[in-house]
């Protein structure tokens, strides 16, 4: 990914040089080999800290809500998970199109910093730190779906096995056994949020789980509140979420949280598709349960 590092640094020169972007968003290589965090580039100097490799796991869409009341035109990094979350932010009215320059980057697929942490820690019970990230091992859409310059060439899918062969082992349990899942799931969340923050999806400026007056959801980390947090979330992203695994990735203990948001994609596009989340951008378009038509499907009521 070499040429990949020098290309993207010609480009963010070229467009601070040129005056057509105040800032860029990329990344850059952080303490350790494993780690390669956002980079936030404002002149030509700094262009050369930028790199892409096999580090570059971060969905940095979710930063421009940083920026989202300011006036700056920014540049931005976008694998095809990042891509998808630009769109869901134009797509919510966050962010406007003519502020971006977006340069896409077909994604060969990231490797987990975590794992790779582990295994130079030299700890008991090495993970596979070889291999590709848990949530890159499900993508479908590693390449760009909106950007204004494309660099490097187009992937494949990376997803290994069965789309939702996950999601199929939870909908084929007895309903008791589900709620056993799912009881002991959301009872060892610790209700720190990591999950929300770092989702593009979660860009209300006002948080229902923030509200104190009224208070929707007890701030207690008790399983009903965790229970009522993680339903609602999901209800809150359900045709929204473009799939990234970014709040499992930063979720601290590890909870499967990608097994209910696959549920809901696979549930909206059988009800109300054939729909994927962010795909493309167009003008006025809505996510599914937005909106309402007639012939929705109701038989649940
Ligand atoms: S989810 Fe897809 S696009 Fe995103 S980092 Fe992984 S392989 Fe790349
Ligand atoms: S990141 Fe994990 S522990 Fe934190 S609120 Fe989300 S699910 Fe719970
Ligand atoms: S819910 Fe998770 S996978 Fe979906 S957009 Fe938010 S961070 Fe990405």
């Amino acid at each position: 990914m070499k040429e990949l590092t020098s290309q993207v640094r010609e480009v963010a020169k070229r467009l601070l040089a040129n005056q057509k972007v105040d800032l860029i968003l990329g990344w850059e290589k952080g303490a350790q080999p494993f780690r390669s965090n956002l980079a936030v580039i404002r002149s030509t100097e700094e262009a050369d800290r930028l790199v892409f490799d096999e580090f570059c796991i971060n969905n940095l869409s979710t930063y421009l809500l940083d920026y989202r009341d300011g006036h700056e035109k920014i540049g931005i990094f976008v694998k095809g998970c990042d891509s998808r979350g630009v769109v869901r932010l134009i797509e919510d009215n966050q962010f406007a199109r003519e502020r971006l320059y977006i340069i896409g980057i077909p994604c060969p697929g990231m490797k987990d910093p975590v794992a790779a942490a582990w295994a130079d820690s030299g700890l008991a019970g090495k993970p596979d730190s070889e291999g590709l990230a848990a949530k890159c091992r499900q993508c479908v859409h590693p390449n760009p779906v909106v950007f204004d310059e494309l660099l490097g060439s187009e992937q494949a899918p990376h997803l290994e096995g069965e789309r939702f062969a996950d999601v199929k082992r939870i909908e084929a349990m007895t309903s008791a056994e589900r709620y056993e899942f799912f009881a002991e799931m959301f009872s060892r969340c610790i209700r720190c949020y990591a999950c929300r923050q770092i989702c593009v999806a979660c860009n209300c400026r006002k948080c229902i789980f923030d509200e104190t007056r009224p208070q929707w959801v007890g701030r207690e980390v008790n399983l009903a509140d965790n229970w009522m947090y993680h339903v609602v979330r999901a209800m809150h992203i359900a045709g929204r979420c473009v799939e990234c695994g970014e709040c499992e990735r930063a979720c601290p203990v590890g909870l499967p949280l990608m097994l209910l948001n696959r549920k809901l994609i696979k549930d909206v596009n059988e009800l109300f598709g054939p729909y994927e989340a962010s795909l493309k951008l167009e003008e006025g378009a809505k996510p599914p349960l937005s909106v309402y038509r007639p012939d929705d499907p109701d038989n649940f009521l």
